[in-house]
C-alpha cells in the first residue's frame, strides 16, 4: 500500500531575475527549473525593479501555477467551510463579507472567542477556530485586494489555508496589518 507524505507547506519564493527557459529558470512554487514555457507573475507592472528594491518575479511550471492560482486570483480554492463564497460588490470590487453580519450568531460568537484568547491559556475549542480560520480563507481571497501587495497578498493567501492553531491565526494576522488588511 502506498503511503502518501504529508503535504509540503505552500510558499512562493520571488526572485529579482528573469532568466530564459531552461536550468537557470528555477519555479517559484516546487524549485525545479521550468524546461517549458513559465507562466510569469509580477508584483506591479511587468518591469523588474531596481537592486535595492524586493524580488518582483515569480515564475510556475503550468502545473505548479494551476496548484496556487488562487493566490493571485482569490478564485478557485478547493474549500469546505459554511461561510458563503459570495463577496460584496461596491463600485466593481468584490469586498468581503463582514463576520458582525451574520446573523446566526456562529462567527461573531468564534470571532469574539479568538479575540479573547491569548497564547498560554488553554487551546481555542477546534470547531470554533475552525470558524475563524474559514472566514479568514474567504476574507483575504476577496477580489478586491487582486493587484496590489501582490508577493505579500500571494502568500497570505496561501498561509490562511494552511492555519492550524490559534497562535498561526495571530501570526498571519500581525502579517496582515504589514500591508494594512485587518480582517477581524
Ligand atoms: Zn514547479
Amino acid at each position: 500500500m502506498k503511503t502518501e507524505s504529508p503535504p509540503k507547506s505552500l510558499a512562493i519564493t520571488w526572485f529579482a531575475d528573469s532568466p530564459d527557459a531552461g536550468p537557470g529558470c528555477c519555479c517559484s512554487l516546487c524549485g525545479d527549473p521550468i524546461i517549458d514555457v513559465p507562466i510569469r507573475m509580477w508584483s506591479l507592472d511587468g518591469e523588474l525593479m531596481t537592486a535595492d528594491d524586493e524580488p518582483d518575479e515569480a515564475r510556475f511550471h503550468a502545473t505548479c501555477f494551476t496548484r496556487i492560482s488562487y493566490a493571485f486570483t482569490g478564485v478557485g480554492r478547493e474549500r469546505q467551510s459554511i461561510i458563503p463564497n459570495t463577496y460584496i460588490v461596491v463600485n466593481g470590487m468584490g469586498l468581503p463579507l463582514r463576520w458582525q453580519d451574520d446573523l446566526s450568531g456562529q462567527l461573531p460568537a468564534a470571532i469574539k472567542a479568538f479575540l479573547s484568547w491569548k497564547p498560554g491559556m488553554a487551546p481555542l475549542d477546534s470547531r470554533l477556530l475552525r470558524l475563524v480560520i474559514d472566514y479568514l480563507v474567504h476574507y483575504i481571497d476577496a477580489p478586491c485586494w487582486n493587484g496590489n501587495f501582490v508577493p505579500e497578498m500571494a502568500n497570505l493567501r496561501l498561509r490562511a489555508g494552511q492555519l492550524e492553531t490559534a497562535q498561526d491565526v495571530r501570526d498571519w494576522l500581525a502579517d496582515c496589518l504589514d500591508i494594512a488588511l485587518d480582517p477581524l
